[in-house]
C-alpha cells in the first residue's frame, strides 16, 4: 500500500527530475546577461537580469505579488542595484519561507583564462561552465525549480508561504541590503529563511553550511618620525616606522603562526577530517613550507582566528634609497571565529596593538569594517528538516560544514529576523571557481539539490503550526 505521503514525495520527485532540462536552459539564458554591479560596467545589463529573474519567479504561477525594487544606500543620496522581490502568503497556519540568492555576478577577469567565453554557457564534461553558472544563478534556479516542481505535482494545494529575495549587488557589497529588508520587512518576514549561495562538501555529498567566520579589517599607520632622514647619517640611533612596523606586526602571531591576540577566541566543535595533503594540493603550499596554526586543519579554518596582513604603503623596490621611512601604513584583515562579535575582536588587536608599539611609535587607526561571524542553531527543527531533505535529494547523509569566510549580510538578516531559523545551502562543489575564471556547476550536483530543496519546500508545506515553536 502506498501512503499519501510517500505519493505525494514521488510526485515531487518526478516533477524536479522533469524540470531539470527547462532549469539549465534558463540558467544558460541568465549567464549570458553579464550583470556585473561595478559601475565600471554596464548597469543595464543589472537591470535586464532583474527584470529575467522576475520574470522566471512570475511563471511560477505561485506568487501574489513579483516586483523589481531598489533600496536606498545608508549615508549616501544613491539607490543600490535592482533586486527582485515576490511574496506569497502561508494559510492555513503553514510557515513562511523565504528564499534568497543573488543574480549579480563577479566580473570576468582575464577572459584569456577561460576556456570558453565567460557568458557563453558552454557544458563540458558534466559541467556547465560560466560566469555565474554557480555564483549565484544557480541558486537562483535552484529555487526556481523547486517551486515549478511543487507547483506542478501539488497544483493550488499549496498552502506554504513563500517570500523571495534576489539580491542584485552581493558581489559589490550588499549595500543596500539591510535598507531593503526594512523597507520590505512585512513581506519578507519568515520562519526559515534559505540562503542559496554556499557549496557542497563535494560532488556528490551535500552540506548544510553552519559556521561563518566574522572579518575585521582595518588601515594601520605606524609613525615614528616627523621627516625622513640619511639612513647614513642617523641608522642606529633612531627607529624607522618599517622597523617599528615590522616589529610590532610580528608581534600578533605566536612562532607556529597561530595568533598571539589576547581576548580573541574561538570555537569548540569537531571537524571532518582533512588532511595536510589535501591543504598542501589546494593552496598551493610550497615543498618545505609548513601549514600554520594548530588543531585539526579544519578547526584552523572554519573555528579559529586569523590574522593576514593584506596590504602596504612603503616605499617600492624600484624606488628604494638609503633613508629612515618617517611612516608606514598596512592593511590588517582578521577572520573572527565564530562566537566572538567582531567589533569586540577587532578592539582586542588594537589594543594589543597599542600595547605592543615599539619605542612608543605613534598608531593610528582608520578604515575599520566588521562583519559578524554566524552559528546556525544545528538543534533548530529547520536545520533538522533541511539535513534530511538532503540525505533523500542526494542519497547520502550531508556533512555539517563551516566556511571560512564570511557572508556579512547574513548579520544583517539575523539583526532584522531574529525569530527566523537560517539555513546556508548550496549548489556549489570544490570545483566550482566561483569568482576564478572557469566558474562551473557540477549538472549532477544541481539535479539533487534542486530536488532536495523540492522535498524540503514539501515537507514544510505540511507542517502544521501546532507543532511549530
Ligand atoms: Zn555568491
Amino acid at each position: 500500500m502506498i501512503s499519501a505521503t510517500s505519493s505525494r514525495e514521488s510526485a515531487v520527485r518526478e516533477a524536479a527530475a522533469a524540470g531539470i532540462p527547462a532549469a539549465l536552459a534558463d540558467l544558460g539564458a541568465l549567464v549570458r546577461i553579464p550583470s556585473i554591479a561595478w559601475p565600471a560596467f554596464d548597469q543595464e545589463q543589472v537591470v535586464r537580469s532583474a527584470e529575467a529573474v522576475a520574470a522566471l519567479v512570475e511563471g511560477t504561477g505561485l506568487f501574489e505579488r513579483v516586483e523589481v525594487a531598489r533600496a536606498a544606500i545608508p549615508g549616501t543620496d544613491e539607490v543600490g542595484q535592482p533586486a527582485v522581490l515576490a511574496v506569497r502568503r502561508a494559510r492555513n497556519g503553514r510557515p513562511t519561507v523565504l528564499l534568497y540568492a543573488h543574480h549579480d555576478v563577479q566580473p570576468p577577469g582575464d577572459e584569456a583564462l577561460w576556456g570558453s567565453p565567460p557568458f557563453e554557457p558552454t557544458v563540458r564534461d558534466g559541467r556547465l561552465y560560466g560566469r555565474g553558472a554557480a555564483d549565484d544563478k544557480a541558486g537562483i534556479m535552484a529555487h526556481v525549480a523547486a517551486l515549478r516542481a511543487l507547483k506542478a505535482a501539488l497544483g493550488d494545494d499549496i498552502d506554504l508561504g513563500v517570500a523571495m529575495f534576489i539580491e542584485g549587488e552581493e558581489e559589490y557589497g550588499s549595500r543596500s541590503f539591510g535598507q531593503f529588508l526594512s523597507d520590505h520587512a512585512d513581506a519578507l518576514r519568515a520562519d526559515v529563511i534559505v540562503v542559496a549561495d554556499s557549496g557542497n562538501w563535494d560532488e556528490r555529498t551535500p552540506a548544510l553550511t553552519v559556521s561563518l567566520r566574522g572579518n575585521a579589517r582595518f588601515t594601520l599607520r605606524v609613525r615614528t618620525l616627523a621627516h625622513a632622514s640619511h639612513s647614513g647619517m642617523f641608522g642606529g640611533a633612531v627607529p624607522d616606522a618599517m622597523m617599528a612596523t615590522v616589529r610590532l606586526l610580528d608581534s600578533l602571531w605566536n612562532p607556529d603562526g597561530s595568533v598571539a591576540v589576547a581576548g580573541l577566541t574561538a570555537h569548540e566543535a569537531d571537524t571532518p577530517d582533512y588532511d595536510e595533503a589535501t591543504l598542501r594540493a589546494e593552496t598551493g603550499l610550497l615543498d618545505g613550507v609548513s601549514p600554520i596554526g594548530s588543531g585539526s586543519i579544519l578547526s584552523r579554518i572554519w573555528y579559529q582566528p586569523s590574522i593576514t596582513v593584506t596590504g602596504i604603503d612603503a616605499t617600492s623596490v624600484a624606488a628604494a634609497s638609503n633613508t629612515l621611512a618617517p611612516e608606514v601604513s598596512v592593511v590588517v584583515s582578521a577572520r573572527v571565529a565564530p562566537g566572538q562579535p567582531a567589533q569586540e575582536a577587532y578592539e582586542a588587536i588594537a589594543a594589543h596593538l597599542r600595547a605592543h608599539a615599539p619605542f612608543g611609535a605613534d598608531l593610528e587607526f582608520s578604515d575599520v569594517d566588521c562583519g559578524d561571524a554566524f552559528l546556525v542553531d544545528t538543534e533548530g527543527w529547520a536545520a533538522t528538516l533541511a539535513r534530511e531533505a538532503m540525505h533523500d535529494g542526494f542519497g547520502v547523509p550531508p556533512v555539517d560544514v563551516g566556511v571560512g569566510g564570511s557572508i556579512p549580510f547574513i548579520a544583517d538578516l539575523v539583526r532584522e529576523f531574529p525569530g527566523a531559523q537560517i539555513l546556508v545551502t548550496g549548489v556549489e562543489d570544490p570545483h566550482s571557481r566561483a569568482h576564478s575564471p572557469d566558474e562551473s556547476l557540477h549538472l549532477e550536483t544541481f539535479r539533487n539539490a534542486v530536488l532536495t530543496e523540492a522535498l524540503l519546500l514539501s515537507r514544510l508545506d505540511q507542517r502544521s503550526g501546532e507543532s511549530r515553536p
